[in-house]
Order: structure tokens, then C-alpha cells, then sequence
């Protein structure tokens, strides 16, 4: 073997010795891959195919001691670090560009307590694992609406899912975490251990260290009175007013995605999507305004396992392809906002892409901005545009009509992205990055301070040190 090429922390190159990869790889139980190796390519494969970077050394970790090793080896060395979870992050984040990439994907198991209604998950988890372990004990937590989104990531960025609107965000169900910091230590993060780490796990990304698992509050949950209804696009206009009113109404068993898409034959239509977590007696009337508009083009609103929803968005948002993603916070849905997306929406150069609201849930507005790193608590949802194709010819076209989309709708939105959408500092400037942590930056960068002042874990959406 020959020496290896690396970056350092500071983007600079520099050539480590043979003899010191060796030895990170012969302490390691998972393997670790150089460029070159049979599964290299494999490993540095992430959810958007257009993420392809080439990190010098990827670590895919059996354990926690894995992890600590990974961790030294970087600080040690002045490695560049990124860590991946489920891998699903549509800018790409887990992966670095010639830096060590602490793999989490082989770290998935799923333990769960019936009594106490609790699990513990690994850091490299997806909720389709997380759902079925749960789910077998008729238990869940709030998660994302797709199953092959990893827990890590959606969990330490706030937690947006079905299930809000009665049991608050993910990150409001998380009991306790384990970290390895940025000097090798293991710390436990709980409401009465190291209880300042705990609140900035809960919003403040993977600026803190590497997650190796999560405890989190389940509840009874399913069946559930889900799923869609279609609207033809010639009453977008109506259809997207409805949706805006309905989600502004609702008890707190509902939560609902909306938005604008192509059906598979072609054709535009407005989707409104829905989950009821309570009685399915109390839905049906609850549901019947989605019901009766129109009348839906298609209404496939049933009742249903809850891991059957976990999965209806799935075909969507297929791993492999070319994605873009652009969203914002919305505290409301103003009429002039619903006729610049529908105005637009004609003119979407992928029947692959969407957009769409995801609300936030009634109990998840409820917590205090302040009360966890997740600023949002006053936004009624999410708005966003996933723009997906799949021949690379396509790339300027498609980033460049979502660019020019999240441009004009800019002005309806409170201006905050979500943590969990957005790219490196490189690719979304400074300012952009500081206001997706809103109020509770300051707080955050003190955190930072002390668990990470020379800035280890830089590869996200960055809370710099200031020491
Ligand atoms: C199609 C699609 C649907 C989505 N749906 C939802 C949704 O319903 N609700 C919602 O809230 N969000 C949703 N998201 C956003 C999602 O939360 C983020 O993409 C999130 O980053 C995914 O987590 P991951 O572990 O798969 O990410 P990865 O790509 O593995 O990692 C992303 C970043 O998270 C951090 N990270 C990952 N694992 C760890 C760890 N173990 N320890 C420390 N840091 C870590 C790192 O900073 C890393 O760069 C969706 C995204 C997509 C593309």
C-alpha cells in the first residue's frame, strides 16, 4: 500500500503515512475502505445520487469503539471528518471530499422496552428499522415520512413527521442520547446528564459529536385513518386553500403533508395527505372536508398500518436519483403564496419533483422555541420544493428552476431554512446557516465552545467556535 492523500480539517492536503491508516484499520471490527477497495464505491453512496465525493478513508464502524477510534484517528491527524447516518441528507453532508468518513450504517439495531415504553437505536438506524421493532409491540414515536430516512440526522435537526400533532417532534420524544465527542469521550445526554448537550442534540445537528445511539418515548400508535387524496390541478388554487384551512383546524390527532405533484400518467394534481392517530370513528368526521371537496380526483384514505403509511411516500422520493431541495419555514399559507406555487408549478421541468407543506403538529407548536435547539415552534409548516430527475444533462435546468422557485416564494416564508435541508456553509453562505438556528444560536455556538472548540465536527450546517 502506498501513502494516502487526505484533507485536513482546514481543507488543506496532506499525506499520512501508510503505517497510520494501517494501524486506524487493524483497530477498527468494521472494515475501513481506501479508494480502490472492493466496496468503496458502494459505501460512499448516499440517498441523492448526485453526491459523489470521494472521501480518502471510510470507517464503517461495528460499535462505539469504532467510533472513538475513528473520532482519535481524525483529531489525532487533523482529518477532515463527516459522519453518516441513514445517509438520506439531500445536500449530502455525511459525505466528505477526501476526509475520513465515520460510517454508521452497519450500527442499526433497535431494542425495545414494552414496559416503559422506550427504545434505544443505534446512530445508523432508519425509521423502517425503527418502525418495525416498535410497531411489533404496537409502539412508535414520531419519525419522518419516509422509511428509508435515517433517525440520526432527522432526529438531531428537529423531527418533522406524522404523528406531531399529538406527540410533539422527534426530538421532543428523545429521553437520551450517547455521544462521542470531539476528544474520544463517551458522554451520556439526558434531561439530568449533561443536560446543556442534551438541549443542543435536539436541533443543533451533528455539530456536537457522533450520536451512537438514541433512547427515545413511544407510544400506542395504529392502526391509523391515512393517506392521500388528489385534487385536479384546475382547482389547485381552491384545493390548496382547503388544505391550508384543514391544516389550521385540526385536533391534535392529525397532521398533514400538502402539495402539488405529477400523477404517473402525466397529470398535474394537487395531493393532500393525512394521518389520523385516534379513534377511527372520531376520524372519519373529522377527515370528511378532504372528503367532500371536489370531489377528489382519487381518495385512497383508509385505515391502515402505521408502518404502511411510514412507507407511502417511499416510491416518491427513490434512493439513486438526482435531487434538489430548497425549503423554508411558513408561519401561514397566504393566498398569494398558494397562486405564485400554482402559477409556477406549470412550468416544472421534471413530472419527478414536487412540492410540498409539512406541518409541524399541534403539540410540536406547543413546546417553547427556547425549551430545545429547534427554534420553529411558531411555523405552521415547512414548504418545499424536491426537485427530481434523473439524467445528469438535466442537472442546470432542474437546480436552477428550484433555485428560482425558492426565490420568489421567499417572501411568504419567515426566511429560516430547516437545519436538516441545507448544505455546508460553502454552498449556502454564513448567514444562511446562523438563522436556520433562529433565537437560539448564541446558546448554541456556547455549546459549541465547550464541546467542540476546534470545531471537529464542521462537515454540516456549522455552528462555529468562537474560542
Ligand atoms: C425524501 C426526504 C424526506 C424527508 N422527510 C423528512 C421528514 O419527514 N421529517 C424531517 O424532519 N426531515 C425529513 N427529511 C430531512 C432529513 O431529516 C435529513 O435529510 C436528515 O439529515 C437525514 O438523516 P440521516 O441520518 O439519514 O442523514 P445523513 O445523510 O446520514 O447525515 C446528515 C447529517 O446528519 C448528521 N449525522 C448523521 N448521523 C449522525 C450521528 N449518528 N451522529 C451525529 N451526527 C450525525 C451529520 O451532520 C450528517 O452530515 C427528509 C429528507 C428527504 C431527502
Amino acid at each position: 500500500m502506498t501513502d494516502t492523500r487526505i484533507t485536513t480539517t482546514s481543507g488543506a492536503d496532506k499525506i499520512l503515512e501508510d503505517a497510520a491508516v494501517r494501524q486506524l484499520g487493524a483497530g477498527l471490527h468494521g472494515p475501513l475502505f481506501r479508494s480502490g477497495d472492493a466496496g468503496y464505491d458502494e459505501a460512499r453512496k448516499v440517498w441523492n445520487g448526485m453526491i459523489d465525493r470521494r472521501p480518502a478513508l471510510i470507517a464503517r464502524c461495528a460499535g462505539v469503539a469504532d467510533v472513538i477510534a475513528g473520532v482519535r484517528f481524525a483529531r489525532e491527524h487533523d482529518v477532515l471528518v463527516s459522519v453518516r447516518g441513514g445517509g438520506h441528507n439531500a445536500p449530502g453532508n455525511a459525505v466528505c471530499r477526501g476526509g475520513l468518513m465515520i460510517d454508521l450504517s452497519a450500527m442499526r439495531s433497535v431494542r425495545v422496552d414494552p414496559v416503559r415504553r422506550t427504545a434505544r437505536a443505534e446512530g445508523g438506524a432508519t425509521w423502517a428499522d425503527f418502525d418495525r421493532e416498535t410497531q411489533a409491540f404496537g409502539l412508535a414515536t414520531t419519525g419522518g415520512s419516509v422509511s428509508d430516512t435515517g433517525i440520526a440526522g432527522l432526529t438531531l435537526g428537529g423531527g418533522l413527521g406524522w404523528l406531531a400533532g399529538k406527540h410533539g417532534l422527534t426530538c421532543d420524544n428523545l429521553l437520551s442520547a450517547d455521544v462521542v465527542t470531539a476528544d474520544g469521550r463517551v458522554l451520556v445526554a439526558s434531561a439530568t446528564d449533561n443536560a446543556d448537550l442534551f438541549w443542543g442534540l435536539r436541533g443543533g445537528g451533528g455539530n456536537f459529536g457522533v450520536v451512537t445511539s438514541f433512547e427515545y418515548r413511544l407510544h400506542p400508535v395504529g392502526p391509523v385513518l391515512a393517506g392521500m387524496a388528489l385534487y385536479p390541478f384546475s382547482k389547485a388554487k381552491e384545493a390548496l386553500k382547503l388544505y391550508r384551512d384543514f391544516a389550521t383546524s385540526i385536533p391534535d390527532e392529525v397532521n398533514t403533508i400538502g402539495g402539488l405533484l405529477t400523477s404517473p400518467d402525466g397529470v398535474p394534481v394537487v395531493a393532500i395527505a393525512v394521518c389520523y392517530n385516534g379513534s377511527l370513528e372520531a376520524a372519519e368526521k373529522v377527515l370528511r372536508p378532504l372528503r367532500e371537496f371536489g370531489p377528489p380526483l382519487a381518495d385512497q384514505i383508509a385505515p391502515m398500518p402505521y408502518r404502511q403509511l411510514q412507507t407511502l411516500l417511499d416510491a416518491a422520493t427513490a434512493r439513486g436519483r438526482r435531487y434538489h431541495i430548497k425549503s423554508n419555514m411558513m408561519q401561514r399559507i397566504g393566498d398569494d403564496a398558494i397562486d405564485t406555487l400554482v402559477k409556477r408549478f406549470a412550468t416544472i421541468p421534471s413530472p419527478l419533483s414536487f412540492v410540498f407543506f409539512q406541518q409541524l403538529g399541534n403539540a410540536a407548536n406547543r413546546v417553547d422555541a427556547t425549551a430545545t435547539a429547534f427554534s420553529h415552534r411558531d411555523a405552521l409548516c415547512e414548504w418545499g420544493c424536491l426537485s427530481s430527475w434523473l439524467e445528469p444533462a438535466a442537472d442546470d435546468l432542474n437546480i436552477q428552476w428550484t433555485r428560482e422557485l425558492a426565490e420568489v416564494m421567499r417572501p411568504f416564508t419567515t426566511g429560516s431554512d430547516y437545519v436538516n435541508q441545507i448544505g455546508l456553509e460553502s454552498e449556502e453562505g454564513t448567514e444562511r446557516i446562523r438563522a436556520a438556528y433562529g433565537m437560539n444560536y448564541d446558546r448554541l455556538v456556547a455549546l459549541k465552545n465547550k464541546y467542540d472548540p476546534s470545531n471537529l465536527f464542521r462537515h454540516n450546517q456549522n455552528i462555529k467556535p468562537t474560542v
